[in-house]
């Protein structure tokens, strides 16, 4: 399997590729957080030195460009998802704040008691836990759609499930352990039916999927930045313009309100009611230098190319006797598995002996893990940077952990 030119001459972009002794690192984590190209972190250099100020106060011109800079890096996320309007556009500080937005203050004011909250097996804990913590706040209870055998949300059991009692279904678009990609317009169709919305946590997809708001068809999309190649502490809530408006704020401050006095304090319009305090300014810039660079590859070949390799990585695992897959066959680049007799620990700790750099653990799905009767999985995750170069790596780790163990 080739990836395209323009993929391959790729690492070399990325400073972080590099272990000690200028040897190849074999990053096999990006599902965790994607590494940085240089662009990304010239951007937020820059904008960390020579162009910083505040933004939306300030009367002077570095403060005015750096306002222009802020906005500009929410038209191109809003161009990016093909949303409506920039207005549709909230920067929060990653998925996991954006899911907690969503539960308090969409979730507080439209559940009560006796109201459902749909969520799914393989959910990652940023998906679990605000919908538990809202549901204890309004007497709303959760329900899990379980998997298919080949671990998909099963679509089918979430059609018998739902009733209009459900209010909200929140799902993963593509799963952070076993890379399964949700049939997304049948899942909105389905909770649009009983009259529920849908929030798609799109941390893993946005990195490896053309997104369009539009066709998507759900109501809230999250998503975090450091997974699509830009930085840490800004990631994005989507929702239409209708949807927020009726929303109350989330965190009271500075940057959110129309006017105060300490009798009433009237908000802003979204996206600012969201936006309290200073925001993630070099962050929000340093995110629109990483779209920039993802969108100038081609999302489509990007996904076949992840997703190629991690096809030509199950093949290999499959010929290990000692070797268990978890997960669909058509993965969008992640492969969790065990190897029996190994912990993933033990197998991470050996494989970074040889600069191969593995997840091992629950992964914050830890229903998911109780579903597949293991305490953890190692993982694989690839990145637009990735190659076989890095499967060999990791397959001559996985040989070498064999011989140790006696296999
Ligand atoms: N959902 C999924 C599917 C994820 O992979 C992650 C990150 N591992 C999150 C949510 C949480 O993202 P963050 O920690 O950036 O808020």
């Amino acid at each position: 399997m080739n990836a395209p030119a323009s993929l391959l001459t790729r690492k070399a972009d990325f400073p972080g590729l590099v272990a000690a002794e200028g040897q190849p690192w074999h990053y096999l984590d990006t599902a965790a957080t994607a590494q940085k190209p240089q662009a990304v972190i010239d951007a937020m250099s820059n904008a960390l030195g020579r162009d910083y100020a505040t933004v939306h106060r300030g009367v002077y011109s570095r403060s005015a460009e750096m306002t222009q800079a802020y906005e500009a890096a929410r038209r191109r996320v809003a161009e990016f998802i093909g949303a409506r309007s920039e207005n549709e556009i909230v920067f929060v500080r990653g998925a996991t704040e954006g899911i907690n937005l969503v539960a308090q203050s969409w979730g507080g004011l439209n559940l009560k008691a006796g109201d459902r909250i749909m969520l799914s097996q393989l959910e990652h804990h940023s998906n679990i836990v605000p919908w538990q913590m809202i549901a204890q706040q309004t007497g709303a209870e959760i329900d899990v759609c379980p998997l298919t055998e080949d671990h998909l949300i099963d679509l089918g059991a979430l059609e018998q499930m739902l009733t209009p009692q459900h209010k909200i279904v929140a799902l993963a678009h593509v799963s952070n352990v076993l890379g399964s990609i949700l049939g997304v317009k049948r899942a909105a169709k389905l909770a649009h039916n009983v009259g529920a919305k849908l929030l798609l946590d799109g941390c893993q997809a946005a990195p490896r999927m053309r997104l369009n708001m539009q066709e998507l068809d759900c109501d809230f999309y999250v998503l975090s930045a450091h997974k699509l190649y830009g930085p840490t502490g800004i990631g994005v809530l989507w929702a239409r313009e209708e949807l927020l408006d009726t929303m109350p704020p989330y965190q009271g401050g500075g940057a959110m309100i129309d006017s105060v006095t300490f009798e009433k304090t009237t908000y802003a319009p979204p996206p600012q009611r969201f936006e309290a305090g200073t925001p993630m300014i070099t962050e929000a810039v340093a995110m629109h230098a990483a779209i920039d660079y993802v969108d100038a590859l081609n999302l489509e070949s990007l996904f076949a190319h992840e997703s190629g390799l991690a096809t030509t990585l199950r093949n290999e695992l499959r010929t290990i006797n000692s070797i268990r897959l978890f997960g669909p066959e058509k993965s969008a680049g992640i492969v969790s598995f065990e190897m029996e007799g190994v912990h993933p620990h033990d197998l991470g700790t050996i494989l970074d002996e040889e600069n191969v750099a593995i997840r091992a653990g629950h992964h914050c799905a830890q229903p998911l893990m109780t579903h597949l009767g293991v305490p953890a999985t190692a993982r694989a995750s690839f990145g637009l940077y990735s190659d076989e170069s890095d499967i060999d790596a990791l397959l001559r780790g996985i040989e070498r952990t064999k011989r140790i163990f006696g296999q």
